[in-house]
C-alpha cells in the first residue's frame, strides 16, 4: 500500500493558490475563462462576473460540462486522514515496555550463556526463545493494530457525504466527491460546506469556521461584492470544512479537493495523535501491574534458589525466564482486536461507529434521548387531515405519490397554495426502479403532496407568485416564511410552523376568504382542533398569511399579525422493529427519554405506539415548561418518572437534559439531526447522528453515524457494545488465569525443597505464544450471548478488573494450578525417588514437566469452553457453537502433541511421549474444572434469580 494517495483531485481558479507540491492543479489547467482573474479577486466581483469567470451560469453546469470537468480536475477529495504509516507503527512495537524488557533480557540471558562454564545449550535455547517471543509479539501486534485501524478508517469513510447543486437548472442531490468548479451548491442550515464557493445568494446565512481560523462563533455571510482582502475574511465566501449554522444560501464553487483553503491547511497538519480508550488504558496498567509482579517473582525466586545451593547462572536464567513467561505480551494488541471486531459487526448492523472508545461507552449506556421522527417512525409523512374555517378534511392516499382525494377541496386550497409555497423541498416523479420521493424536508414533501392531491400545480403557482425572500425554518422559532410577489405587483408572505407557536403570532382567522379578527373563542376553537389532530399522532402545521409592504421585510413584520389559514395533520407510521429494541431497551435497564420538537399529544400518542409509555400517566414536559426549572428542579424531574416526554423542545434543551442525566452519573446515548444539536452529540457520552436523513454537521459531532435512521439499531450496538465488554474481559480471564497455573506449581517446587523446576520457561513461552494466543482471539470474537440484554446497564465506574473478575480469574486459575501440582507430584513421588537425586534429564522429571505443560494446556481448553459464557450454562449456549474456539484449541493440543512426541522438539522442550492413560487423566481433568465452572454459574444463576422471581 502506499501511505500517498495516487491522486487527489482538486482545483483553483488560479494557479496562484494551489498547494506548493503536489497534483494540486494537474491534471489540467485551471480553471481560468479570464486571465486576469485569481481567486483573490472573487469576493469582489459582482456575482455575473463571478459566473463569467468561472465560465459557469447561474443554472449550474450541463451533464456533459460537469463529466468534463471531472475528467480535467479529478474528485473533490482530499487525502485519507490520518493514513496509517508503517514503519514507525512497527517500530513502535519494539519501543513499548514489554518489548524493552524482553530485548534486555534477551541480551542478559545470551550474555550468561556466553559466561556459562560449561555452557548448556539451554540457556542459548531460552535466550533465542525470548528473542522470538520479541519478534513474534511485534509481528501480531503489529498486524492487528493495523488490521484496527484500516478498519476505523474504512468506517469514517462511509459516513455519507452529499450536497445539493444545480445541474441544468434542476436541483440534485450528489456525493460531494464529484462537485467541480463552477458547480452552483445549494446550502442550508447543517450542511457541511462541500467545496470554496462565493456566495450568489444568502438568506440570512450565516457559518462556523472553526475549522479553518479556530474561531467558534457563527459569522454572518452575504452575497453582494465585497473589497479585496484576505481570502478568508471574505464575507461572501464559504470554504471547505466549515459547516452552515443558520439560514440558506446559494455558491459557486471556485476551488475544490486540495486547491481549497481547508485543502492547504490539511496538508500541513500530521494526523491527529491516536488516543487510548480507557479500557485500553485499563488493560495496559493491568499489564504493568502483572509485569511488575512477574520482575519481583523472578527476583524472589532467585533470592531463594541461590542460597540452596543452585547455579548461579543457571538459577538466574530460570528466574529471568519464568519472568518473561510471567508477561502478558500480546493482550493490548488482542484488546484492539476485539474491540474492532465489535467495530465491524455494528457497521454490519447499520451503526458506524467512528471511535473504538464508543464501543465502550456504547455497552454501559444507561439512558437513550432519542428524537422522535426518522428514528422512532418512518418519517414517510402523508398528510391526512386539514382544518380549515372549523371544519376537518380527510385526505386520502398513502406515500408521496400524489393520488388520492381531499375532501371538499374547495375551502382548504388556499391553505393548501400556501403551504407549498413556503416549502423549499421538492416532489420528484418516478424514476427508473424509484417511485415518487421527496428531495428535502419530508414534512414539507407531505404538504406538496396534499396540495397535488387538491389539484394545484405548485410549480404553476410558484410561476405566477414567485418567491423573493424568506425566513428559513429553525428549531428554536419553530417556524419558516417566504415572501412572494403577487401578479399585482404586491407582496404578500406566507408563514407555516408549529402551531402554538404560529398562533401566537396571528390576530385573525380566515373565514371564507376574508380575515376575521381572532377572539378566546376561536383561538380555543383552534387549539382544540390542533390538540384533536395531534392526540391522533399526528405531526401537526399551522400555515397563516399576510400582506407586506415590500420585498425583503424584516423577519419582526413577517411573523407577526398574521391570518391563520387552517392546520395539517400528516400521519406518520411508526418503525416496525422499534417495538422490540424499546422492549429490549426496557429489559436492559435502559431508559428511554424521547425528546422532540413536536407537540405533546403528538409525542404521547407516538410513544405509546412504540411502548415508550405504558403506564397512565407519563411526565410530559414542554420547552418552556424546561425553562422555568432550575437545575435542582431539573434534576428533580429526571430523577422522577422513568417515563419522560419532552415536547416542543429546542436543542438548546437537550443539551441542558444530556448535561443534567449526566451529573447524575447517567451514560447518555443522544440522538440529533440538525445543526444545532452539535453541541449536545459532542457533549453526550454517545451522539448519534442519522446517515440517512441528518445533516453533515450532527455526523461530523456524532461518534456513531445509524445508516438505517433507526432507533432499533441504536439498540443493536447497545447490546453489541456490551458484548465486546464481556468478551474482552473472557479473554481476561482466560490468560490471566492460566499465568497462576504456571505460577503456583513453580513456587510449590521452590519452597517444597524440590531442586528443579515443575515447567521450564521454554515451554511456559511455548504456551503463551503456542497454544494461548488463538483460543483468547476467538474468545474476543465471541458472538453475542442471548441475555446481553437482560442485566441492568454496567455501573460507569465499574472497573474491567473489578472484584469480580478477579475473583474469577483466582477460580479458575487456582483450579488449573492444583490440578498441575497434583499430577507433578504425584509423578514425582509415584517414582520413589529423593527429590535430591533427580536431574534435568531423568525420564520421570521429563515424563513429570511434560504432564504439566499439557495439564495447562488441556485445561486452558476447557477454561475456553468454559469462559465463553458468564452466567449461562455453556451447554445451552451449545459447546461447540464458536468453531473457531474449537479448532483454536485442538491446534494447542496438537501442538502439545508434537512437543511431547516429535524427538526434536524433545530436545529442545526436555519432554517425554505421554502415555494414552496420561491424556485421559489431563481430560478428567479439564472436564472437572468445566464443570467446577458449571456450578459456579448455576449457583449465580439461582441466586440472582431469587429476589425477583421469588421461586427457583
Ligand atoms: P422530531 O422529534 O419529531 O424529529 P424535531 O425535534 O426534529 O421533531 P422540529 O423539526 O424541530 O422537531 O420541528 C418542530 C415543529 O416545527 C414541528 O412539530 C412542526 O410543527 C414544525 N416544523 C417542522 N418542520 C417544519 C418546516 N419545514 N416548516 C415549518 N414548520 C416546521
Amino acid at each position: 500500500m502506499s501511505p500517498e494517495p495516487a491522486h487527489h483531485g482538486s482545483a483553483a481558479l488560479h494557479e496562484g493558490r494551489a498547494p506548493a507540491s503536489g497534483p494540486a492543479t494537474e491534471p489540467g489547467e485551471p480553471v481560468r475563462a479570464r486571465p486576469d482573474v485569481s481567486a483573490a479577486a472573487v469576493p469582489s466581483l459582482p456575482v455575473p462576473e463571478v459566473f463569467a469567470a468561472l465560465d459557469g451560469a447561474p443554472r449550474g453546469l450541463t451533464p456533459a460540462e460537469a463529466a468534463a470537468r471531472q475528467a480535467r480536475y479529478g474528485p473533490n477529495d482530499l487525502p485519507a486522514v490520518g493514513r496509517v504509516r508503517l514503519w514507525p507503527r512497527l517500530a513502535a512495537q519494539f519501543t513499548d515496555l514489554f518489548a524493552v524488557v524482553l530485548l534486555v533480557a534477551s541480551a542478559i540471558t545470551f550474555l550468561a550463556y556466553a559466561l556459562e562454564q560449561p555452557r548448556d545449550p539451554a540457556t542459548l535455547q531460552l535466550a533465542f526463545a525470548i528473542l522470538g517471543v520479541v519478534l513474534l509479539n511485534a509481528g501480531i501486534g503489529f498486524a492487528q493494530e493495523y488490521s484496527a485501524e484500516r478498519t476505523a478508517q474504512s468506517l469514517q469513510a462511509m459516513v455519507p457525504h452529499a450536497c445539493r447543486v444545480l445541474r441544468d437548472g434542476e436541483r440534485q442531490e450528489l456525493p460531494a466527491r464529484d462537485l467541480v468548479p463552477a458547480d452552483v451548491v445549494v446550502l442550508e442550515a447543517g450542511d457541511a460546506v462541500p467545496a470554496d464557493c462565493r456566495l450568489v445568494e444568502a438568506q440570512e446565512l450565516a457559518v462556523n469556521n472553526a475549522a479553518l481560523t479556530g474561531e467558534s462563533d457563527a459569522v454572518a455571510r452575504v452575497a453582494d461584492p465585497v473589497p479585496q482582502g484576505p481570502l478568508l475574511e471574505a464575507r461572501n465566501c464559504v470554504f471547505m470544512g466549515t459547516d452552515v449554522v443558520a439560514g440558506t444560501g446559494k455558491a459557486v464553487v471556485f476551488a475544490t479537493g486540495a486547491a481549497t483553503e481547508f485543502g492547504r491547511i490539511f496538508r500541513l497538519t500530521a494526523a491527529a495523535p491516536r488516543q487510548k480508550t480507557p479500557l485500553q488504558q485499563q488493560v495496559a496498567a493491568m499489564a504493568r501491574r502483572v509485569a511488575g509482579v512477574a520482575l519481583a517473582t523472578g527476583a524472589i525466586l532467585f533470592a531463594v534458589r541461590v542460597p540452596s545451593g543452585q547455579p548461579f547462572v543457571d538459577t538466574f536464567v530460570f528466574s529471568l525466564g519464568v519472568m518473561v513467561a510471567l508477561v502478558p505480551e500480546g493482550l493490548p494488541a488482542t484488546l484492539s482486536v476485539s474491540l474492532a471486531i465489535g467495530v465491524r459487526r455494528m457497521a454490519r448492523r447499520h451503526a458506524l461507529v467512528k471511535q473504538l472508545l464508543a464501543v465502550e461507552a456504547l455497552g454501559s449506556t444507561s439512558v437513550v434521548c432519542t428524537d422522535k421522527t426518522g428514528t422512532l417512525t418512518q418519517a414517510e409523512m402523508t398528510v391526512v387531515q386539514l382544518w380549515a374555517d372549523g371544519v376537518a378534511h380527510a385526505v386520502a392516499g398513502v406515500g408521496y405519490a400524489p393520488v388520492g382525494e381531499v375532501t371538499d377541496a374547495g375551502p382548504v386550497r388556499e391553505l393548501l397554495r400556501a403551504a407549498a409555497l413556503c416549502c423549499d423541498a421538492r416532489l420528484v416523479p418516478p424514476s427508473g426502479p424509484h417511485g415518487w420521493c421527496v428531495l428535502g424536508d419530508t414534512t414539507e414533501g407531505a404538504l406538496l403532496v396534499a396540495a397535488a392531491k387538491a389539484g394545484l400545480d405548485t410549480a404553476a403557482e410558484e410561476a405566477r407568485t414567485p418567491r423573493v425572500a424568506e425566513h428559513p425554518f429553525d428549531s428554536v422559532r419553530k417556524l419558516m416564511s417566504t415572501v412572494h410577489r403577487d401578479p399585482d405587483g404586491t407582496y404578500v408572505a406566507y408563514v407555516k410552523g408549529a402551531p402554538l407557536e404560529l398562533l401566537a403570532r396571528c390576530d385573525a382567522v380566515d373565514r371564507t376568504g376574508t380575515p376575521v379578527p381572532l377572539t378566546e373563542a376561536s383561538r380555543a376553537e383552534v387549539v382544540a382542533a390542533a390538540d384533536g389532530l395531534a392526540g391522533q399522532g399526528l405531526r401537526v402545521l399551522a400555515v397563516a398569511r399576510r400582506r407586506v409592504a415590500g420585498p425583503r421585510p424584516p423577519l419582526e413584520d413577517v411573523e407577526s399579525r398574521l391570518t391563520l389559514l387552517g392546520l395539517a395533520g400528516m400521519y406518520d407510521p411508526p418503525r416496525p422493529e422499534v417495538r422490540d429494541a424499546v422492549d429490549a431497551c426496557q429489559r436492559a435497564g435502559i431508559r428511554i427519554v424521547m425528546v422532540t420538537g413536536d407537540h405533546p399529544l403528538t409525542a404521547e400518542a407516538v410513544a405509546r405506539r412504540v411502548g415508550i409509555v405504558r403506564g397512565p400517566d407519563p411526565t410530559v414536559v414542554t420547552g418552556a415548561a424546561l425553562d422555568a426549572l432550575d437545575d435542582g428542579g431539573l434534576d428533580a424531574l429526571l430523577a422522577g418518572s422513568a417515563e419522560l416526554l419532552l415536547c416542543r423542545v429546542s436543542p438548546e434543551h437537550k443539551m441542558r437534559v444530556v448535561t443534567a442525566l449526566q451529573r447524575r452519573g447517567e451514560v447518555v446515548a443522544v440522538t440529533g439531526d440538525g445543526a444545532n444539536d452539535a453541541p449536545a452529540l459532542k457533549h453526550a457520552d454517545i451522539g448519534v447522528a442519522m446517515g440517512a436523513s441528518g445533516t453533515d454537521v450532527a455526523r461530523e459531532a456524532a461518534v456513531m453515524v445509524l445508516m438505517d435512521d433507526s432507533f432499533a439499531s441504536i439498540t443493536t450496538a447497545v447490546g453489541l457494545g456490551r458484548s465486546v465488554y464481556r468478551n474482552i474481559r473472557k479473554f481476561l480471564i482466560y490468560l490471566f488465569s492460566h499465568n497462576i497455573a504456571e505460577l503456583v506449581p513453580i513456587l510449590a517446587a521452590t519452597f517444597a525443597g524440590f531442586p528443579l523446576v515443575p515447567i521450564t520457561a521454554v515451554q511456559i513461552l511455548a504456551i503463551d505464544l503456542g497454544s494461548d494466543v488463538l483460543p483468547a482471539l476467538a474468545l474476543g470474537a465471541e458472538p453475542m450471548e442471548k441475555d446481553v440484554m437482560d442485566s441492568p446497564p454496567r455501573p460507569r465506574r465499574e472497573r474491567l478488573f473489578s472484584t469480580a473478575v478477579i475473583g474469577r480469574i483466582l477460580f479458575l486459575g487456582g483450579i488449573q494450578a492444583l490440578g498441575v501440582c497434583a499430577v507433578f507430584f504425584w509423578h514425582i513421588h509415584a517414582s520413589g525417588i529423593p527429590y535430591a537425586h533427580f536431574t534435568k534429564s531423568d525420564p520421570v522429571y521429563r515424563e513429570a514437566i511434560t504432564m504439566v505443560q499439557a495439564g495447562i494446556v488441556v485445561s486452558q481448553f476447557f477454561n475456553a469452553l468454559a469462559g465463553r459464557t458468564d452466567r449461562q450454562s455453556v451447554f445451552r449456549a451449545g459447546l461447540l457453537s464458536n468453531p473457531w474456539l474449537i479448532g483454536a484449541g485442538c491446534f494447542g493440543i496438537a501442538l502439545m502433541a508434537a512437543i511431547s512426541y516429535a524427538p526434536p522438539l524433545q530436545a529442545v522442550f526436555n519432554t517425554a511421549p505421554l502415555a494414552p492413560a496420561d491424556w485421559a487423566v489431563l481430560a478428567g481433568f479439564g472436564a472437572l474444572l468445566l464443570a467446577a465452572e458449571e456450578s459456579r454459574k448455576w449457583v449465580l444463576r439461582h441466586r440472582r434469580t431469587l429476589p425477583k422471581g421469588g421461586k427457583r
